[in-house]
């Protein structure tokens, strides 16, 4: 994949990029290495009042981040600066948590005791340089939710962003570089996918995140398995959203909608798979087909618009070949299924999508068990607690979870059966610095974010004392 800035609201190439020979990358992993050994050394006040100062920064920049965003992968301008204030509080939530989640633990006195030590305790020490293989979908926020607990730990961190998204990639080592972090500490490597093995190999590299496809985190796991590296895969997500008969059906409807088409349909912990109670079927089944119909799709530039074109061409086949199979094995769309028309002004050339909800789903269709990226929705009808259970488990992913009902009971029951990472009840699933996040099955494995997240890249160190 070449590395450009190609609009995706009408496909204009923008700006190409080349590729980062061998030698500087080299010269970047060496930097990134001499970096660590100092950097390593530092307080966290010192690396709060950086972190600090980047979030600072990152506040000036929002507007021209958020357009460059759009640009580069057709977010709608308003999410895209969402998405940047979320950034510097979250920056913000580690450089003022970090210590505290970093502090020593201290077993019981009777376990010190019956270990042999006088005392002991565990010491949390940064692993070293961390390679971020990174998704374009939310281009600054899947970057930042790693480097600020990796900084705050006292790592460096070297980006390979996806290859769509490289003014980004570029604007985020140089917000940290201005933000002051020594020489090293943050780079980002403008690489393609095949670039990725030779430095994950690199003995200097100890360790590497990957949100993205299966297939990508399972060739980053397979090198990093060979190399006995450290490793946390965030990957797809098909979420279900269940609606039980105690539910606020209408507000449920509400937000299934903002669930499904957020960052126009491509969201790792967007609703996929609706899957409603019998009893309330019908009346959510009108109220969310009417919203997905209400919604304006267009340019992701104007203000008003909710829904833009998707990333990439390829993308938006991908979802049409979803479509068209469902419906050639007997799904109804109850609205969209297919390109919306006469958008004018040159997004006829854009890759947009309308909004689009299926009823009548079997398991033989791809689309049960495929991830969909982008803003189509699946209806299935459950005749009780249990089948909507089963139907959520369905699927080979197990990210996170929604579900609707006010009945405690359903609530102890799905706590315990949804095999997601995640049950978020009577609302919709969303990162928040404070939560772990992350997922099971083929989701992958380990958490971002919280205490879980920064302690991820760390060595528990067992300090015994005789
Ligand atoms: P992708 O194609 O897997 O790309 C993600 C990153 O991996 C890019 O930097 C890509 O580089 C790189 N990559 C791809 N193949 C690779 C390989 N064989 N070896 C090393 N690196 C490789 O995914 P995407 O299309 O950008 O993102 C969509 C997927 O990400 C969806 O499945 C979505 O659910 C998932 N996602 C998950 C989360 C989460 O937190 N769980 C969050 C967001 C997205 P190039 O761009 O150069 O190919």
């Amino acid at each position: 994949m070449p590395i450009a800035t190609v609009n995706p609201a009408n496909g204009e190439t923008l700006r190409t990029f080349d590729a980062l020979d061998a030698r500087e990358t080299e010269r970047r992993v060496a930097a990134a290495d001499r970096a660590f050994r100092s950097y390593r050394t530092t307080d966290f006040a010192e690396r709060a009042r950086l972190l600090n100062r980047a979030a600072d920064l990152l506040d000036e920049d929002r507007q021209d981040i958020a357009r460059t965003m759009t640009t580069e992968m057709g977010k709608p301008v308003k999410a895209a600066r969402a998405e940047a204030a979320k950034c510097a509080k979250a920056m913000r939530w580690y450089a003022d948590n970090a210590e505290r989640l970093l502090a020593d633990e201290h077993p019981e006195d009777a376990d010190v005791k019956d270990s042999g030590a006088s005392r002991a305790h565990v010491h949390y020490r940064p692993l070293g340089v961390v390679l971020a293989v990174m998704p374009w979908n939310f281009p600054l926020w899947q970057v930042m939710r790693f480097a600020a607990p990796a900084l705050m730990a006292g790592n460096t961190g070297l980006l390979k962003h996806a290859s769509n998204v490289p003014q980004t990639a570029l604007y985020i080592e140089d917000l940290f570089t201005r933000a002051g972090f020594p020489a090293g500490c943050f780079q980002t490597l403008l690489v393609g996918s095949g670039a990725v093995e030779a430095v994950l190999r690199d003995p200097r590299v100890a360790a590497a995140t990957l949100t993205g496809s299966e297939p990508a985190g399972r060739a980053v796991a397979s090198v990093a398995g060979d190399e006995v590296k450290k490793t946390v895969l965030e990957l797809g997500g098909s979420d279900p959203f269940v609606v039980l008969p105690s539910a606020d059906v209408a507000k449920a409807a509400e937000t299934a909608v903002t669930a499904r088409v957020q960052n126009n349909g491509q969201s790792c912990i967007a609703a996929k798979r609706f899957i409603v109670h019998t009893d309330v079927y019908d009346a959510f089944a009108e109220r969310f087909t009417e919203g997905m119909r209400a919604l304006t799709v267009g340019d992701p530039l104007e203000e008003s618009t909710d829904v833009g074109p998707l990333a990439s061409e390829q993308g938006r086949t991908d979802l049409e070949e979803l479509v068209d199979d469902a419906v050639g094995h007997g799904a109804t769309a109850l609205c969209g299924g297919g390109r919306p028309e006469g958008l004018g002004g040159g997004l006829d050339r854009g890759w947009f999508y309308t909004p689009t909800v299926l009823a009548g789903i079997t398991p033989g269709m791809r689309i049960h068990r495929e991830e969909t990226f982008g803003p189509v929705a699946t209806l299935y009808r459950a005749a009780d607690l249990d089948e909507a259970v089963d139907l959520a488990n369905d699927t080979p992913f197990g990210l996170s979870s929604n579900v609707w009902t006010r009945d405690q009971g359903e609530m102890a029951r799905c706590v315990r059966d949804l095999e997601a990472g995640g049950v978020f009840f009577n609302g919709m699933t969303a990162s928040h610095p404070a939560l772990p996040f992350g997922g099971v099955k083929r989701s992958g494995y380990g958490r971002e974010l919280a205490g879980h997240g920064i302690r991820e890249f760390c060595n528990a160190t067992t300090v015994w004392y005789g």
